[in-house]
């Protein structure tokens, strides 16, 4: 199992394999290609576009899919899908980061809100020619983007997804069977404020790896700095890496909160003695290699 980082700080760290910098992101801020690395692009969420232009929200009879609007429950501003300036808005950043030399691209929020968007009329009108169903039109239309993105990228391409392992196709579009003709890898991004309770983590875990006909990486969030919530998700770490994932990503602010990671794994002496007790190969690899560094 390999391990990796999150970050928004274009700098790897000595000890992970897989580095994962946020290109863009859905405040709608963009930032230049991360050389080596691999590139996270937020699609469809975009505030500072929504708010120069807010005709390019996405809609539903419950309003527009806004964080302000309660009447649904968003953690990010969507634009609607099918809007062509702002699809090639999202093409033309990609192509600009595939002439660097950029490891790979990973698209995330690049799906519809919820199941009740989008019925602007250019949605509406695009399903009824499709002669689809609505779920069916929604996925097509999520698969389709995640095409043209696929032809545009050089290198490795992974998808993120909102980790519902049972209604992301009806919920998003997300069509997991589609999807994994496309994708080299499936980012799944399990974020938390702390892993002392973890059992989700490793059902989801197992339920991904299931239903996923690609390799699975892990993304959980590591930018906690005390002492309990660190041995918490090194403990998760070491649970999910007894799964067939191809490696772990920790979500970290910058290259100095993933050494501390290292650091707090190579110093706790308990810990490393329970990985040795309850036989957890995988991880006591991966400490190991840290200790030589850190
Ligand atoms: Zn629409």
């Amino acid at each position: 199992m390999k391990l990796g980082l999150v970050t928004y700080v274009p700098e790897k760290v000595e000890g992970f394999d897989i580095h994962v910098y946020y290109s863009k992101w859905s405040d709608g801020q963009v930032f230049p290609a991360a050389n080596g690395m691999q590139n996270d692009i937020t699609c469809f969420c975009d505030a500072k576009a929504i708010r120069e232009n807010p005709s390019l929200v996405a809609v539903s009879k419950n309003g527009p899919a806004l964080r302000k609007n309660r009447k649904i429950n968003l953690a990010f501003d969507f634009v609607c899908p099918t809007n062509p300036e702002y699809r090639a808005k999202v093409f033309d950043y990609i192509k600009g980061l595939s002439k660097e030399g950029i490891l790979g691209v990973t698209l995330n929020l690049y799906h519809f809100p919820e199941e009740e968007f989008c019925v602007c009329p250019r949605c509406v009108e695009q399903w009824r020619q499709s002669g689809l169903n609505w779920t069916e039109w929604r996925a097509t239309t999520v698969t389709e983007f995640l095409k043209e993105a696929k032809r545009l990228v050089k290198g490795t391409f992974a998808v993120e997804m909102y980790p519902d392992p049972v209604l992301a196709k009806q919920r998003f579009g997300i069509d997991f069977e589609r999807i994994a003709e496309l994708v080299d890898y499936f980012h799944v991004p399990l974020s938390a404020r702390d892993y002392t309770t973890m059992y989700w983590v490793d059902m989801l875990t197992r339920d991904f790896i299931k239903i996923l006909k690609k390799p699975v990486v892990l993304e959980l969030s590591a930018e906690m700095p005390t002492d309990k919530k660190l041995d918490a998700l090194l403990k998760t770490v070491a649970y999910v890496s007894r799964h067939n994932l191809m490696g772990v990503l920790l979500l970290v602010h910058d290259s100095e909160n993933a050494k501390q990671v290292c650091r707090f794994a190579v110093k706790n002496t308990n810990f490393r003695d329970w990985l040795t007790k309850y036989e957890f190969t995988e991880m006591i690899k991966i400490v190991d290699g840290w200790a030589k560094l850190y």
